[in-house]
């Protein structure tokens, strides 16, 4: 963004208010987002490495926009979350998370688990597990089937209502992983604490595992770790067949990456992975 004029001195381009702006049109647009219908949920394969059967998927939000065109989660997930919008946001991919996959099993296909990021606002509000309740009521999907993924930053929050709340997600039958797995804090205290199921581990330690020494020395401490607390593994970020490869060694029972498929479209993942069984 800086640039360098003849005589050496740095001065701003307009790439700068560029940007400024794109972030105001972001969050103005934000506003209107869901009432115009902008968003839609993409799906991403989960390889259970032991059956070797896509056994889930995880929702990812997709928006595309007149004016902005695509803007990732990482652009508006943050100011989602800065402006409560993720209130409404994140109630609407739960509902359409559950949905799709209540249709894709009433269309007799082999049943999968769908995995639904949940923000820390979202988990927050007061009325969490009402919705996520009234969500499984109304679309008849056995909560066996959803997963919600939330990060390590809502399960160490040492407060009695976040082991409240997890304890009523388990009593609704709802699966919880903790998502990028080894990035956020070093206590391991709140996995024997709370009632979590499922450790994904970061794609940081998984992408070119083959060639790392370390990463692989902290995968295998991971899966030990989980072995020993019964809790399953989801390895994110498998990329190549030298990555896949390697996680076939080991006691990981998932693995989730561009190598098993990209995030797509419902109707590209049907396709692709559901019609052929
Ligand atoms: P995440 O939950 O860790 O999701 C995984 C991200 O890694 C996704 O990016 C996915 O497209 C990408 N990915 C998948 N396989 C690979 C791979 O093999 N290599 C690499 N390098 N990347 C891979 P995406 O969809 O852009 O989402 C980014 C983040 O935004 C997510 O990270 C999550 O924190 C947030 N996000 C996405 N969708 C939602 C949503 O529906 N609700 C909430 N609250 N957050 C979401
Ligand atoms: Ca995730
Ligand atoms: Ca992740
Ligand atoms: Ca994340």
């Amino acid at each position: 963004v800086k640039e360098k004029n003849k005589n050496g001195f740095e001065f701003y381009t307009p790439e700068i208010n560029k940007s400024l702006h794109r972030k105001m049109t972001i969050e103005k647009q934000l506003r209107m987002a869901l009432e115009n219908n902008e968003f839609k949920l993409n799906f991403q394969p989960q390889l259970n490495l032991r059956s070797k059967e896509i056994s889930g998927v995880e929702a990812l939000i997709r928006w595309n926009n007149n004016e902005l065109g695509n803007v990732t989660p990482g652009e508006f997930i943050s100011l989602a979350e800065e402006t409560n919008l993720i209130l409404p946001i994140g109630k609407w991919i739960l509902r359409e998370a559950c949905l799709q996959n209540k249709k894709w099993q009433e269309q007799g296909l082999p049943p999968l688990k769908i995995a639904v990021n949940i923000s820390m606002k979202q988990f927050n509000e007061h009325n969490f597990i009402e919705s996520v309740s009234q969500i499984l009521n109304e679309t008849k999907l056995d909560p066996k089937y959803l997963e919600l993924e939330i990060t390590e930053g809502i399960a160490i929050m040492d407060h009695t209502f976040t082991i409240e709340k997890l304890h009523e997600l388990k009593n609704l039958g709802v699966k919880i992983s903790i998502d990028d797995f080894g990035t956020g804090y070093s206590s391991f205290g709140y996995l024997q604490k709370y009632p979590i199921n499922i450790l994904k581990i970061d794609k940081s330690f998984i992408t070119g595992i083959s060639n790392n020494k370390e990463n692989a020395a902290i995968v295998k401490c991971i899966l030990s770790l989980a072995q020993h607390l019964f809790l399953d593994v989801v390895a994110e970020g498998v990329e190549t067949k030298a990555d896949l490869d390697f996680l076939l060694q080991t006691t990981c029972k998932y693995a989730q990456g561009y190598y098993i498929g990209h995030p797509m479209s419902a109707d590209t993942f049907e396709r692709k992975f559901l019609s052929m069984k």
